[in-house]
């Protein structure tokens, strides 16, 4: 059979792999398949090409240019899913776990897409929490800002999620404005080619954005420098080796890793047979065992279930673990395939047996099983197997040898401190998962574990049905864990954009900060204009227009006029003598919501117009009471525009209600949609 070739691509070409190039063996047959590799790849002109077109064409656009692409771009793969999944068959994964996989990566995208748009500025600048008070008078203050890097982003992933993996790093890449070079592992790297021709058939990526290495990286990492990042993805002896390169070490390039991680499960002591939490444990357990065949860097390698429930654990996971139907992966049925080649089932194998030293195998004999439409001995199969430990305290290989395959060890704890203890020997782990019904029980895991863990999984009746699974990274939720795991952290919303800008603290006067920021900054220059800032359209306002209203004397009558309308009496508002007797009032006050209304009444401009609606109020405080015979009047002041759609943007005024004497009452954020 002729082997196609997998080729890379460099400096906006596509390279052929050449003599040196590895062959790649379909997963189910065995067979040689396809070829990747060239060592003539000039990987210092990829390195240049990313630095000088690929990043100054991303930080040319704004983030929600960015988010735009990201869009865009899952919306193509999405569209051209089916050629990937056809191929994918042949790492020996089955549709479910295309489905983790491919709409995965593209759903994870679309996420990025998405935050990008509503939680990040339509700017070159990212604004990193508030403005820092740094002087007496508010003429020198501080703001974090992040700006991307102006190097190049290494992507090296793993062979498990020849999809996801890629675009899982490449989403908060490209959305913080840098170009990425991705390499995938070679065992799979032919499913990560497609989908990279695709992103670039689809004329969406700006020159340069996007390149990819199939085959060995070469001397690459050497000429790495301080503006560039590596995103590392496999086993933490690879990582050992990558981090310790002299030019990542001198230039303290950014390393991050995601490595292996033995991660535990926990049954609650509540969770007895006969509950939905036992039921619910058996099949999350049997569920992370057997998907993509346990080559999950989350899968639950660790089993940790009260002592006396040991027997049931067994009964009903070898149960439920006998009914998955092992075999090729294309056929209607089958619920787990392959590993992805001959040397991972030899790895898995010799790494059970490892386990077997200390602990006994109760379910799966990996001589004997069955497959169905293949060959056992051909393909690179292996059956569920299921150890028990019957002394975790004293055992060590089950607490560190990752099996990266349908392997996992179940072991008795006596009360939930000894369940955290086993939980949190894996010396660091991705993600430890708990079902129980009890929430103090969650809660004392929550304390006890949760510095050795990335992600704690809780699960019970009242979550199942919606639950997204112990091995799911999610994009909205940090992925990463410390110590074995890599001590590394990725996704997580913005704060996984984050991982690819550099953090500034910007220090000077407010109008500096305004100017940097694009957000209007107190104490900074207001403008006022002739038009009401209600009849200019989103386009036409800027940052820092400014309207000041008249004033208006709020009267006992209508502190009593506003209570009995809306019912509110509380007696701070009527009684003069008790809200005297309460510290923070010098009498019967005006309700602040009474002063929010009057506010409105104030600075509103009543005819149609291009505000379009008030979509709520931020940051709200009441600085000072208000009482009958004080006047009050108001400051608004355009602080921020974010577009939304094509229609209208999101304006964020800053209100201040001052009384008579300038002593600020209330201050908030307002937010109106306005007509473009
Ligand atoms: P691996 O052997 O460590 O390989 C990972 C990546 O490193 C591959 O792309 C590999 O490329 C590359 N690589 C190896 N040596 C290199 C070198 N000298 N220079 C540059 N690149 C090099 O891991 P794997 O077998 O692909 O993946 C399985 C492991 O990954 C498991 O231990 C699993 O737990 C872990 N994993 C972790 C996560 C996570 O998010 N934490 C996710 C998935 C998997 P080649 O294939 O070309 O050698």
């Amino acid at each position: 059979m002729s082997l196609f070739d997998v080729s890379s691509f460099a400096a906006g070409q596509w390279i052929a792999p050449d003599e040196s190039a590895r062959q790649i063996a379909n997963a189910v047959t065995g067979e040689a398949m396809a070829r990747a590799g060239n060592a003539q790849l000039d990987v210092e002109a990829m390195l240049e090409h990313a630095r000088n077109v690929g990043g100054p064409n991303l930080r040319r656009m704004t983030f929600h240019d960015r988010a735009r692409l990201l869009k865009a771009l899952a919306g193509h793969l999405n569209q051209h899913k089916q050629a990937l999944y056809d191929l994918s068959f042949n790492t020996g994964a089955t549709q479910s776990d295309h489905m983790i996989d491919i709409d995965g990566g593209i759903g994870t995208m679309f996420v990025f897409a998405s935050k990008g748009r509503r939680e990040m500025p339509d700017a070159h600048i990212y604004l990193d929490g508030d403005v820092e008070q740094l002087s007496r008078n508010g003429t020198f203050l501080g703001q974090h800002i992040c700006t991307p890097l102006q190097g190049v982003a290494v992507h090296i992933n793993a062979f498990n999620f020849p999809v996801w993996g890629m675009l899982e790093k490449l989403a908060p890449t490209l959305l913080a404005g840098v170009p990425a070079i991705v390499k995938p592992a070679t065992a799979t790297c032919y499913v990560t080619e497609l989908a990279v021709r695709l992103m670039l058939q689809s004329g969406l990526l700006p020159e340069g954005a996007l390149q990819l290495v199939s085959g060995g990286l070469g001397p690459m990492l050497d000429h790495l420098g301080m503006q560039d990042v590596v995103s590392f993805t496999g086993s933490a002896d690879t990582a050992l080796k990558l981090r310790a390169t002299p030019a990542i070490l001198n230039n303290s390039v950014r390393f991050i890793a995601e490595q292996d991680s033995l991660n535990a499960s926990v049954l609650g002591p509540d969770a007895t047979p006969g509950t939905p939490e036992f039921d619910l444990f058996i099949k999350e357990v049997s569920r992370e065992m057997t998907t993509k065949a346990g080559q999950k860097c989350t899968a639950i390698r660790r089993i940790i279930a009260p002592e006396p429930q040991i027997d049931a654990v067994i009964g009903a996971l070898s149960q439920r673990l006998a009914k998955v139907q092992i075999g090729d992966p294309r056929l209607e049925g089958i619920k787990m395939g392959a590993l992805v080649s001959a040397a991972q089932k030899r790895d898995v194998l010799e790494k059970a047996a490892l386990i077997g030293t200390e602990a006994t195998r109760v379910f799966g004999n990996p001589d004997q099983f069955d497959v169905t439409g293949a060959s056992a001995e051909d393909g690179a199969f292996v059956p569920p197997m299921l150890y028990h430990c019957a002394d975790p305290d004293t055992a060590e290989r089950i607490h560190d040898t990752e099996a990266f395959g349908p392997v996992a060890t179940l072991m008795g704890y006596r009360d939930l401190d000894h369940a955290v203890a086993l939980a949190n020997r894996g010396q660091g782990s991705l993600v430890a998962s708990v079902i129980t019904n009890d929430a103090d029980v969650a809660r004392d895991v929550a304390i006890g574990a949760g510095a050795y863990h990335g992600r704690l999984y809780f699960n019970n009746r009242a979550s199942m049905q919606e639950a997204t699974g112990h091995g799911s990274p999610l994009p909205h939720m940090v992925h990463g864990g410390p110590g074995r795991a890599g001590g590394g952290e990725e996704m997580g919303g913005v704060r996984g954009v984050k991982h690819y800008m550099q953090r500034t603290a910007i220090q000077g006067s407010p109008e500096i900060l305004s100017a940097i920021g694009t957000r209007w900054v107190p104490g900074s220059d207001e403008h006022s204009h002739p038009e009401h800032p209600f009849t200019r359209r989103f386009g036409d306002l800027a940052i820092g227009d400014t309207l000041h209203t008249g004033s208006r004397t709020i009267t006992l009558q209508d502190i009593e006029t506003f209570a009995h309308f809306t019912g509110d009496t509380f007696y701070a508002h009527m009684d003069d003598e008790a809200a005297k007797r309460n510290p923070f009032f010098p009498g019967r006050v005006a309700h602040g919501y009474l002063l929010l209304s009057f506010a409105a009444g104030l600075f509103v401009q009543p005819d149609e117009g291009p505000v379009l609606a008030n979509t709520g109020l931020d940051n709200l405080r009441f600085m000072k009471p208000v009482v009958a015979g004080d006047s009050i009047q108001v400051r608004l002041t355009v602080k921020q525009k974010t577009p939304r759609n094509d229609e209208y943007g999101e304006v964020r005024w800053h209100v201040t209600l001052t009384n008579q004497d300038g002593d600020v009452a209330a201050e908030y954020e307002l937010l109106t949609m306005n007509a473009y």
